[in-house]
């Protein structure tokens, strides 16, 4: 009977996170729309008024597909497979992912990773943690001059990854806010990135813990097992 309960219990959370994203969805959509009706009865020809409609209509669906990206890395959380994985591999993929929207916000990206690092997990997961605590540092950074360092090792059987910016830092009241469903301080945020990197962690047997300091910048610490191949359920992974 308990296992049923616990069962009808993450079912109903599901389908209330499902609801609350339909929702969130909902309004960007009904943006697009309107300005889509807007730009096909217009009758007159004015280019550069079309072109602001059109980049509104861009910016909308982009809010909608984030919404359903980070949602999806949410609601997918009890289908986790475990592998053997070497992270220095999957940090350094990420790192040419996030290259390119690096330099797009002008903010250099330094590396400095240990090899190799094992972990066990799925590291489909894992990446979308690394992308979205990176993403968050790019996003804090001030165009110019910023600073966006990624820094991993063990120390004591722990993985430890580091990911510190020179941006715009948090409070000690925001940082306990963060992993809060919906809880952003970006106009075009989700506020979903942490509250599934949080779940992740937790599934992987992780945490995660911030320091930081408003305008000097953040450090954002994930703290991962090692693992060993002798592991009790190493050998058949
Ligand atoms: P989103 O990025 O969509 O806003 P997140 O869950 O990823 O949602 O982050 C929530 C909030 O936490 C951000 O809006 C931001 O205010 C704060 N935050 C996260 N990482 C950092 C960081 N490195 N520096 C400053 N603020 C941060
Ligand atoms: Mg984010």
């Amino acid at each position: 009977i308990r296992m049923e309960l616990i069962k009808a219990e993450k079912l109903t959370l599901v389908s209330e996170l499902a609801a609350s994203v339909a929702h969130e969805v909902r309004n960007p959509l009904t943006v697009v729309r309107g300005f889509v009706q807007l730009i096909g009865s217009s009758t007159d020809n004015n280019i550069t008024q079309k072109r602001e409609y059109m980049n509104l209509v861009l910016a909308e669906l982009d809010r909608a597909q984030s919404i359903i990206t980070d949602y999806l890395g949410l609601a997918s959380q009890q289908f986790i497979s475990k592998e053997k994985i070497d992270l220095t591999e999957t940090l350094d993929e990420i790192r040419t992912l996030m290259i390119s929207y690096a330099n797009f916000k002008t903010v250099t990206l330094t590396c400095d990773l240990e090899s190799p690092l094992y972990v066990l997990g799925d590291q489909a997961k894992l990446k979308q943690v690394f992308i979205n605590l990176i993403k968050n540092a790019i996003e804090a950074v001030p165009n110019m001059d910023g600073n966006v360092t990624i820094r991993a090792y063990v120390s004591y059987e722990i993985v430890r990854v580091k990911i510190s910016d020179n941006g715009v830092g948090m409070s000690t009241e925001q940082i306990a806010r963060l992993g809060e469903p919906y809880y952003s301080l970006k106009e075009n945020g989700t506020g979903l990135g942490l509250t599934v990197t949080y779940s992740i962690l937790k599934n992987h047997g992780g945490s995660i813990r911030y320091k930081s300091e408003p305008n000097k910048g953040t450090i954002a610490i994930v703290s991962l097992p090692t693992y060993f191949a002798n592991d009790k359920y190493g050998d058949d992974v």
